[in-house]
C-alpha cells in the first residue's frame, strides 16, 4: 500500500492519499480546491489513477476539493449517508465498505463535530474527520452538532477500536500528524471526563469563534453536487421516458453503481451492471460490439451517468443517454426495482 499525509497550510487541514501498489488505484479523503493541482501532479508522478474520493464530513473552514478532482479525472465522489444535499455521486452507510482493488475502508457513523460526520477505518489506521483530533475533539456548536453525540461516537465507537490503530484527523493546529486510539484515551484532555454530563458541559463552554470561512466554505460545499441542469445537457432523460425508452428493441441497459449500493436498494429490470470507474475501458473494448445499440446510464441521483455519457461522447459513441435524478427518481415517482 502506498500512503501519504498531505496538509494545507492555510486551512489546517490534512489530506490523504492512499493507493493500492498491485492496480495503482487512488483514494484521496478530504482534498482542499486549492491543492486539487498539486494531488494531480503527485498522482501523475507516482502513476497512479484517481477512482474514489471521500469528504469525511461538509467542512466550514475550506472549499472542498471533490468536485474539481472529479471534474478534472472522472473519479467517484462518496460521502456518509446522512448528507441530505446532493453532493456526491456515491453515498455509504455505517458499516459499509469502500473498495479500491484490494483495499477496503469501512465506513463508521460518528455524528457529533456535525450531524452528517463519518469516519473511515482500514487496517491499523482510523481516519476521523474532525470528531476525534490529537489532544482534542471537533467542535459540536454548528452545523447540527451534538455534544452528546461527539460523545457517543467517540467513546462508543472511535475509542472501541484497537488501542494500537493509528489515529488520522482532518485538522491539526499544533503540528502533530498522527496518534493512536491509547495515546488518545489517555491523554487527550477532552477525554479525561467521567461522564457524558461532564463532556457536554466542556463542549457547550468552548466560546470559539466561527470560522473565518464559514459563511463561503458551507454553501459552496453544499453545493458539488453536478446539478439537474448539467444533467439534462448532458443528453439527459427524466423518469417517465427513460421508461418508456428501455421497451424499445436493441437497448442496452448500464448501472453504473457499485455492487454494496445495488445490494442495499435494489436495481432496474434487465440492465448490466459495469462499475463508474470500469465504464471507460468497456466502452472502448465493445466499441464495435455496441455500434448499433442504444445505450442507457443510470446511477444512484444521475452524477455518475452525466460523467458516463461524457466519456461516451469522447470515444465517439453517439447513442447513449442517461437517467436524470438516478434511481433515487426512479423510486421517487413510484417505479418498481429488480433485487
Ligand atoms: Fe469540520
Amino acid at each position: 500500500m502506498l500512503f501519504r499525509q498531505l496538509f494545507d497550510k492555510t486551512s489546517s487541514t490534512f489530506t490523504y492519499l492512499i493507493a493500492s501498489s498491485e492496480g495503482r488505484e487512488a483514494l484521496i479523503i478530504d482534498p482542499v480546491l486549492e491543492d486539487v493541482n498539486k494531488y494531480i501532479l503527485l498522482l501523475k508522478g507516482l502513476n497512479l489513477k484517481l477512482v474514489k474520493v471521500i469528504d469525511t464530513h461538509i467542512h466550514a473552514d475550506h472549499i472542498s476539493g471533490i468536485a474539481e478532482l472529479r471534474d478534472r479525472t472522472n473519479c467517484v465522489t462518496i460521502m456518509g449517508d446522512k448528507t441530505t444535499a446532493d453532493i456526491v455521486s456515491m453515498q455509504v452507510s455505517d458499516g459499509e465498505l469502500i473498495e479500491i482493488d484490494g483495499l477496503e475502508l469501512r465506513a463508521l457513523f460518528t455524528p457529533g463535530h456535525t450531524s452528517e460526520s463519518f469516519s473511515f477505518v482500514m487496517n491499523d489506521r482510523v481516519f476521523t474527520g474532525d470528531t476525534l483530533l490529537i489532544g482534542g475533539t471537533g467542535r459540536t456548536d454548528f452545523q447540527n452538532g451534538d455534544p452528546l453525540d461527539s460523545y457517543n461516537s467517540i467513546f462508543n465507537k472511535l475509542l472501541k477500536l484497537k488501542d494500537n490503530i493509528l489515529v488520522y484527523p482532518a485538522h491539526d493546529y499544533r503540528g502533530n500528524t498522527v496518534s493512536t486510539i491509547l495515546k488518545e484515551k489517555k491523554f487527550n484532555p477532552r477525554l479525561q471526563v467521567k461522564s457524558s454530563t461532564e463532556y457536554v458541559d466542556i463542549m457547550n463552554n468552548l466560546n470559539l469563534p466561527n470560522p473565518k470561512l464559514m459563511d463561503v466554505a458551507i454553501p459552496k460545499n453544499l453545493k458539488m453536487g453536478v446539478d439537474l441542469n448539467i444533467q439534462k445537457m448532458n443528453n439527459g432523460i427524466e423518469a417517465h421516458s427513460f421508461k418508456i425508452c428501455l421497451e424499445e428493441s436493441n437497448i442496452l441497459l448500464i448501472d453504473i453503481r457499485e455492487q454494496c449500493e445495488i445490494n442495499k436498494i435494489g436495481k432496474i429490470k434487465n440492465s448490466i451492471t459495469v462499475s463508474f470507474p470500469e465504464i471507460n475501458e468497456y466502452l472502448q473494448v465493445n466499441k464495435i460490439k455496441l455500434k448499433d445499440k442504444k445505450i442507457f446510464f443510470y446511477c444512484a441521483i444521475g452524477q455518475r451517468s452525466a460523467l458516463a455519457i461524457k466519456t461516451s461522447k469522447t470515444l465517439g459513441y453517439k447513442n447513449c443517454q442517461h437517467l436524470i435524478g438516478g434511481i433515487k427518481e426512479w423510486i421517487n415517482v413510484g417505479f418498481n426495482l429488480a433485487r
